[in-house]
């Protein structure tokens, strides 16, 4: 399952990564152009997630894959996705994507990370990932934190249907 979402959707493509999904942007490939966009969408078989009724229309008709996402904040969309079957809640970060680029993640020795990251992080903490493509470095934080509970507080709305 692949995904391009529109530039209305950034926010979106940054937390289908942290699932783990490989996901591109339109703004990351700098597509102004909807021609464009569909090609792209229909030539690396990708679903194009929007919020443009207009361009889900047309790429129904050209056959792409699409699905015009329902929500007004990432949180909706992500149980609406949920919902429609799209994607599954795994257990986040999944830490096979990079959140920024879409890059694949590997475990990265101590080592590799010492000068990169803040010294109290790299006294502190045992695990580091870095980004294949951009070589952005993630551990566990309060930011690894504050993802399980954003997914938490989705899978509760989503049992409370
Ligand atoms: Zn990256």
């Amino acid at each position: 399952m692949r995904f391009l979402v529109d530039a209305m959707l950034e926010k979106l493509a940054e937390w289908l990564r942290i699932l783990g999904y490989d996901t591109v942007s339109a703004s990351d490939l700098s597509i102004l152009d909807d021609d464009y966009l569909l090609d792209i969408a229909e030539y690396e078989d990708r679903i194009l997630l929007t919020k443009d009724r207009e361009l889900y229309e047309r790429a129904r008709k050209e056959g792409v894959s699409t699905l015009l996402v329902e929500g007004n904040d990432v949180e909706e969309q992500l149980a609406f996705l949920v919902r429609k079957g799209t994607i599954e809640l795994k257990d986040a970060p999944s830490l096979e994507r990079c959140p920024r680029c879409n890059g694949i993640l590997r475990k990265a020795n101590r080592s590799e990370v010492k000068g990169q990251v803040p010294m109290g992080v790299y006294m502190s903490r045992e695990e580091f990932w870095i980004c294949t493509s951009c070589g952005q470095v993630y551990w566990k934080g309060s930011h690894w934190t504050r993802i399980k509970e954003f997914v938490e507080r989705i899978r509760e709305k989503l049992d409370k249907g």
